[in-house]
């Protein structure tokens, strides 16, 4: 299989891989300001088919994202959904893929300052992301020493490239630290979510889960997991979560379109429950890898199919 894919998808049109190319000298501001998305396309149960997990809600916080950098495009949610399914039908895709679509200052740099002079350009490239649901993936987590950005600082609200520098630390502190990933608090000492994904925990059969102003980005994943407990019969509280809540927590999980569910077994070498991936975190990965495979026709409004 070839390292990369045959297209990439550029200004509203299908761009050969190696025609992608910009200026050496556009490196650096033009991506201060850059929004993106992150998402992911899954093959259906039979192989034949590609689904993509909540294509408009992801295209609509895109949307979001520039309009706040002062960078809008002006495709509608409509065509950008257009475009992403042009592109894996281009690249012939039919296994699960991350889709990384990234808006950026295309215009001259040198006014960079002027926000009335901003030129939005955008480019969407996909690749091969296996899931790592139902395959026993768990992590050890350690609370950062980095404070979460908040929103008068870096709004975390929106997927801006810059803002990715503050959880690129807390990860390269935890890795080298001996752990697999950071948690982060806010600024208030509270918890707010780990580097690219939201945090979850349950204790006496409640999902509680950092509320929107706790520095987090308003995650489509974490609104999937909350409705799928939901349906579960659970009760879910959005709140400000102590950090030691977490130490006593039967389950702790991070939900996101990288991290999908991941099973956090032990934070600050604080054992979680067992020690072991929890019964919940459990339940809503099957669940959630069987909405995925277009398996769960309760969910497939989530879903838009690529191949019909
Ligand atoms: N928080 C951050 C900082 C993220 O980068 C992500 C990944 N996009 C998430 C949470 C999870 O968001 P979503 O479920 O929309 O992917």
């Amino acid at each position: 299989m070839a390292a990369h894919p045959d297209y990439l998808w550029r200004n509203g049109e299908l761009v050969k891989w190696e025609d992608a190319t910009i200026h050496l000298t556009d490196l650096a501001w033009g991506a201060v300001g850059a929004v993106f998305e992150g998402i992911r396309a899954y093959s259906t149960a039979d192989g034949q088919g590609l689904n993509v997990f909540r294509l408009p809600e992801h295209m609509q916080r895109l949307r979001d994202s520039s309009r706040m950098v002062r960078l809008p495009i002006s495709y509608s949610v409509d065509e950008l959904v257009g475009f992403t399914i042009d592109l894996l039908r281009a690249n012939d895709i039919h296994q699960d893929t991350y889709i990384f679509p990234l808006v950026h200052s295309g215009g001259d740099m040198a006014k960079r300052n002027d926000p009335t002079s901003l030129v939005a350009a955008m480019y969407m490239r996909t690749n091969p992301s296996a899931t790592h649901l139902c395959t026993g993936f768990t992590q050890r987590a350690r609370i950062s020493s980095w404070t979460r950005i908040s929103d008068n600082v870096m709004p975390p609200r929106i997927k801006n490239i810059s803002n990715y520098r503050n959880g690129q630390l807390a990860n390269y502190e935890a890795k080298l630290d001996g752990y697999d990933c950071a948690l982060m608090l806010s600024p208030q000492g509270k918890v707010s979510e780990a580097p690219g994904a939201c945090l979850m925990m349950i204790r006496n059969n409640t999902l509680i889960t950092p509320d929107v102003s706790s520095g987090i980005l308003e995650s489509i994943t974490r609104n999937a997991v909350i409705t799928l407990a939901r349906d579960l019969g659970m009760d879910v509280v959005e709140r400000t979560v102590d950090r030691t809540e977490l130490y006593l927590a039967d389950e702790v999980f991070l939900s996101g379109t990288a991290a999908e569910i991941t099973s956090i077994v032990e934070v600050d070498h604080y054992a979680i429950g067992t020690g072991q991936m929890g019964e919940i975190t459990r339940k809503l990965e099957t669940m959630l890898l069987g909405i995925f495979r277009g398996e769960n026709p309760t969910y497939a409004n989530w879903l838009t199919s690529v191949y019909n």
